[in-house]
């Protein structure tokens, strides 16, 4: 089922999200229909909060480029991105390696908005799966940065926070008209 995506300024997607301690058969239902939502949407990413719950669980999807990465290892091991997406992961820990770089991001609770965002190139990400397993996620590219902003949004941080003083300038009607909008 396709959930309705929540918009900047609602509240929840400023909240840090509840750990998910047990994968009870609403959080199932929710995942896959967050994994629905994103399609129908075109985004690369979604988190809990996005669609209301305020909850350590996200989904990733970027294998529509195979070459946005240079290398993925899962536990250790080579792995490829049609293996692994869409990855569904909960309760994320990271440890943000390597040099920055710089590339434009969008986020679906941004509808008409995109910019510039500076990063760690590289991701060692630990993740939990639903079906109990821990993953060692271990990433660069388009993959490591949708799970470092995924991730940002299970602890109410936003893109917008990352954002360059003069880019955040620029965009400062288009945020007071989203928040006209907003209920
Ligand atoms: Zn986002």
């Amino acid at each position: 089922m396709i959930r309705p995506i929540v918009f900047y300024p609602d509240p929840v997607l400023r909240k840090v999200g509840e750990l998910v301690t047990d994968v009870t058969d609403e959080i199932r239902t929710l995942a896959e229909d967050m994994v629905e939502t994103m399609y129908d949407a075109h985004g690369v990413g979604l988190a809990a909060p996005q669609v209301g719950e305020s909850l350590q669980l996200a989904i990733v999807d970027v294998s529509h480029d195979p070459e946005c990465i240079s290398y993925l290892r899962v536990n250790g091991e080579e792995m490829t991105l049609e293996e692994i997406c869409p990855l569904t992961f909960i309760n994320p820990k990271l440890e943000l390696i390597g040099s920055k770089a710089t590339d434009t991001e969008g986020c679906l609770s941004f509808p008409d908005l995109r910019g510039d965002i500076t990063r760690p190139f590289e991701v060692k990400a630990t993740v939990e799966t639903l079906e109990g397993e821990t993953l060692v996620i271990e990433t660069d590219g388009l993959f490591s940065r949708a799970i470092q902003h995924e991730t940002d949004h299970l602890f109410g941080k936003l893109f917008i926070d990352r954002m360059s003083s003069a880019r955040k300038m620029s965009i400062r009607r288009q945020l007071k008209e989203m928040q006209q909008n907003y209920g």
